[in-house]
């Protein structure tokens, strides 16, 4: 789960780490009221939508007056933002963070994640930071920094110290990042996240470090014990299918093809997509209905994959292990009755109870593509989302 900017500020003020002062709206009236409230001659207006690269986008604005406090909130509210991170949809702005304008003197890149393949959390710090760190990453990887954080001893000065040493920070800075990673650090492990960015980290024209942008992403599986993150979700940046499917226990994502999956298993579900491509075809999801999936649970998947307008054919792919074929075919059918389906079908039921599931495929009139072979099955619903039969 993602956080928006002001949400991620509010924590990195909790734990120390210093931000120059916001206060998010959700109209041009309170951004004008909260302009005045934090004073001063110079404000940033900031789109909050759940994607980075909004300065290049024209979803961050800096507003010297007032009045073009109201007119560039008034330009983005209620509009969508789409940058080169949001995917073609883009994302809807209800919210504006308003906050004093900082000058800045350098722009820095600091980030901690968790690096799967070492088992720990690891920092990483550029002096090349801003709006194209991505390009950096690519083009340059030696201009960042990194270092790893042991689990039992947790963050230790001299490593954030070398980090600002690193950087090319003065006396003052580092002792400033020193306190802002041991800060950054706590935040990461007690509210279970995945995921820090603060980019650009700013030095001030003052000669202080400060975060100026911030993203935050929370462990999915730790949501059960981070009760107060979940109360900050926002369900308008996220994929209404996806929070749909969840509510379902189904494992869903929403992908760019026009091939329909519905697999029981991931490992099937990942093979199912790698299957489809290598017949040149493109699949519109994942979805893993899971192992002891029920025939409405069934019937969920199915019209939730029915609902995609890309969708030109539909491809089912079942090993029926702990999950019974028949089942999955009663469910088929119930959702079929319900929503209707106006694109082909191409079913591969294999496993407990097959020979009920065909029948009950066969005699339920529903024009079915059936077929015993997973290759021939890619081949067939590849050919049939070309239009072919
Ligand atoms: P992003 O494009 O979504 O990553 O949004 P950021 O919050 O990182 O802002 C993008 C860029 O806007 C930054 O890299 C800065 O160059 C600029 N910017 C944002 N806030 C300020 C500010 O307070 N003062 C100045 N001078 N520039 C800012
Ligand atoms: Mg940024």
């Amino acid at each position: 789960m993602n956080l928006h900017e002001y949400q991620a500020k509010q924590l990195f003020s909790d734990y120390g780490i210093p931000i120059s002062p916001g206060i998010p709206a959700t109209s041009a009236e309170e951004a004008v009221k909260n302009a005045k409230k934090l004073g001063g001659d110079g404000w940033v207006v900031k789109a909050q939508v759940h994607a980075g690269g909004r300065g290049k986008a024209g979803g961050v604005k800096l507003a010297k007056s007032i009045d073009e406090v109201k007119q560039y909130s008034e330009q983005m509210l209620g509009t969508t933002l789409v940058t080169n991170q949001s995917g073609s949809e883009g994302h809807p702005i209800n919210c504006v963070l308003i906050q004093t304008m900082s000058d800045i003197e350098s722009e820095l890149y600091l980030g901690m994640l968790v690096d799967r393949s070492k088992r720990r959390i690891v920092v990483m710090g550029s002096r090349a930071g801003g709006m194209d760190i991505e390009e950096v990453a690519a083009t340059e990887p030696e201009k960042i920094h990194t270092f790893f954080v042991d689990p039992i001893l947790g963050i230790q000065d001299f490593q954030s110290r070398k980090m600002g040493f690193d950087l090319n920070l003065n006396d003052t800075q580092r002792k400033q990042l020193v306190g802002a990673l041991k800060g950054l650090y706590s935040l990461f492990t007690q509210k279970d996240l995945s995921l820090v960015e603060i980019n650009p980290l700013i030095i001030t024209t003052s000669g202080d470090i400060e975060a100026l942008d911030a993203k935050i992403s929370v462990d999915d599986n730790a949501m059960f014990r981070q009760k107060l993150l979940e109360e900050l979700r926002d369900e308008s940046q996220e994929n209404e299918k996806e929070n749909h499917a969840k509510k379902f226990d189904l494992n869903y994502i929403a992908l760019d093809g026009n091939i329909a999956c519905m697999v029981n298993g991931a490992g099937l579900a990942m093979a199912t997509m790698d299957i489809i491509k290598l017949h040149g075809g493109e699949p519109a999801n994942f979805l893993d209905v899971g192992g002891g999936a029920t025939k409405e649970r069934v019937a969920e998947a199915f019209k939730l994959i029915v609902s995609d307008q890309k969708v030109k054919a539909i491809f089912v792919n079942i090993f029926g292990g702990i999950v019974r074929c028949d089942l999955i075919a009663e469910g088929i059918i119930n959702a079929v009755k319900e929503v209707g389906v106006s694109v082909p079908v191409v079913v591969r039921l294999q496993g407990t109870k097959v020979e009920e599931g065909k029948n009950l495929l066969n005699d339920s009139g529903l024009e079915i593509i059936s077929t015993d072979d997973l290759t021939d099955a890619a081949h067939k619903v590849v050919n049939a989302s070309k239009g072919g039969n």
